[in-house]
């Protein structure tokens, strides 16, 4: 099996049964953001201890298989991390998308969305859930003083 028919099923398997699907009744994070150009919705849902770690994290949605396994992976991608691992790996995989050279390897399975760069009108599908994350930490930094570095470090 060549590497892109591995990546492919990850991220069909990941559309087919997506982790972390839900939303949770109480969030820190909490936020929906739409892909007009696709009709994608992302709805993330998540909650953070006292140190800025990611206890539990969910997501509902609507659109296409990029943007819903996409966000799946998210999900799985940063639970258990703080705030502050969390924006790094966004940060890496949004560069990843924009298809900005470098050593993706720290990403493990989440390398299976790098194809997704050479796809211009996708790659807004896969980015959403990225942004959805990205945009709910900095509005919680915003009503939260002195966490934005994703809380105290150890
Ligand atoms: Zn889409």
């Amino acid at each position: 099996m060549r590497l892109s028919d591995l990546y492919q099923q990850v991220i069909l398997d990941h559309y087919r049964r997506p982790r972390n699907q839900g939303k949770l009744p109480l969030c820190d994070l909490c936020l929906e953001l739409h892909n007009p150009t696709c009709g994608d919705v992302i709805e993330v849902s998540a909650v953070t201890d006292g140190n800025g770690r990611v206890t539990d994290i969910k997501f509902i949605g609507r659109g296409c298989s990029i943007s819903q396994a996409s966000a799946s992976m998210m999900t799985e991608a940063v639970k258990g991390k703080t705030l502050a691992e969390a924006e790094a790996v966004i940060q890496q995989v949004k560069a990843m998308l924009r298809g900005e050279p470098g050593d993706y390897r720290s990403l493990g399975q989440l390398q299976s969305l790098e194809g997704v760069s050479k796809l211009h009108a996708r790659v807004k599908c896969a980015a959403l859930a990225w942004n959805v994350l990205e945009q709910a930490i900095r509005a919680q930094a915003a009503r939260v003083p002195g966490r934005e570095k994703g809380g105290p470090k150890p």
